[in-house]
């Protein structure tokens, strides 16, 4: 039986893999996230299975391929952790859950952002201390606002249609616009400075990071509604907390922050506070900051345990391998496997 060490496993992970494994595979749980420390615990295995904090650079791949494992399945969507140049020169081929519940994220953008509009996080505090005071939670309306969505894949065009279900104005930024989306694509400059609230939802790559930052801020509505799902490394925070000081950002909801590996997923609360900047965002009343939870549905979790055990079935049966991206087919915009010159028989490495 193939062997799978399964790398920051929660209980919920474990609940939903177990409940699909069947014992077709032995999967040996870890707590810790995939980085070089770890790699002792995966002597032994076939495969690897990691997940958005892990830290997969050069020394992670070169371990793994020298413990015998040719495979990493990465049970998320995102994959700006790994080195995929050094996984293709080792020849460690990476599989992962393009899209396990688009709509699990897209939700939870709108659950931030009504919060925010609407002051619940700071109301249900109040009520609980029985203060059924009103002063200082006067929202806005949604309807007749717009909306910014940067990155129209598939979160982004979910995003796009709650938004228009509000009865919102929606403009769209991608490096890549899709016409079929039917929507209205703008340049960046623009949707920053018209848009209410925008909503973040392109990957994390060289050219995006700090997408949001001081000189793109200052072009952006007084007072908009920040919303980041997608990855911390989007937003220099430094920018951004200086921004909702001075009003320019009116509020944000973030799913994510940049240096997040040393803190989410989580109990925290006994650590003396070391990390100044989210300590001063997660205590300004115009900020939420929730745990990089977005995907985590029921729903969500289960697509995931199927995908990953069926990428991995695909991989060690030698058949074609639908979610595996390499550096070569990534190209800029995502795994686009058309670019990919050595694809072939399904699969972009050749060696299985
Ligand atoms: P997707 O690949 O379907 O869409 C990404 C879009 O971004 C594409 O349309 C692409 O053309 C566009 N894009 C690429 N480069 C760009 C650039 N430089 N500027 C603007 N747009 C650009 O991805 P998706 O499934 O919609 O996921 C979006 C992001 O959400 C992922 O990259 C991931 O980081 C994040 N995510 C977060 C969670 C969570 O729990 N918070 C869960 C899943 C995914």
């Amino acid at each position: 039986m193939k062997k799978i060490a399964f790398f920051d496993t929660k209980p919920y992970d474990k609940e939903s893999f177990e409940r699909q494994n069947n014992g077709r595979y032995d999967i040996r749980y870890f707590e810790t996230r995939l980085k070089a420390a770890a790699l002792p615990l995966a002597d032994g295995c076939d495969a690897a299975c990691a997940f958005v904090n892990a830290e997969i650079d050069r020394a992670v791949v070169e371990g793994l391929v020298k413990r015998g494992i040719k495979v990493l399945a990465m049970r998320c969507a995102g994959y700006n952790n790994v080195d995929f140049k050094a996984a293709y020169e080792a020849g460690l081929t990476v599989v992962r859950v393009p899209a396990y519940s688009p709509y699990a994220v897209a939700e939870h953008a709108a659950a931030l952002l009504m919060t925010l509009t609407r002051h619940i996080h700071r109301a249900a505090v109040r009520t609980r201390d029985f203060n059924f005071s009103l002063v200082g939670l006067t929202g806005f309306d949604l309807h007749g606002k717009t909306a910014g969505v940067i990155g129209t894949g598939k979160i982004g065009r979910i995003f796009a249609d709650i938004c228009k279900g509000f009865g919102m104005k929606v403009l769209a930024y991608d490096a890549f616009p899709n016409p079929a989306t039917g929507l209205e694509y703008v340049m960046l400059n623009r949707l920053l400075a018209e848009s209410d609230i925008v909503s973040l939802h392109c990957p994390l790559l060289p050219d995006t990071k700090h997408l949001i930052n001081a000189d793109t801020l200052a072009k952006a509505k007084r007072g908009f509604t920040l919303i980041n799902t997608s990855r911390g490394g989007l937003v220099d925070s430094e920018a951004l907390l200086s921004a909702l000081r001075d009003g320019t950002v009116g509020a944000a909801g973030l799913d994510v922050y940049e240096e997040e590996s040393e803190w989410f997923y989580e109990d925290r609360s006994d650590v003396t506070r070391q990390n100044k900047t989210l300590s001063l965002l997660v205590s300004l009343p115009n900020v939420i900051v929730t745990s990089h939870q977005a995907f985590l549905t029921h729903e969500a979790l289960a697509n995931i345990a199927t995908t990953t055990l069926k990428n991995l079935d695909d991989y060690f049966v030698g058949a074609p391998l639908e979610n595996e991206i390499c550096y070569r087919c990534l190209g800029s915009g995502g795994a686009n496997k058309s670019d990919c010159p050595h694809r072939a028989n399904g699969r972009c490495h050749s060696v299985t």
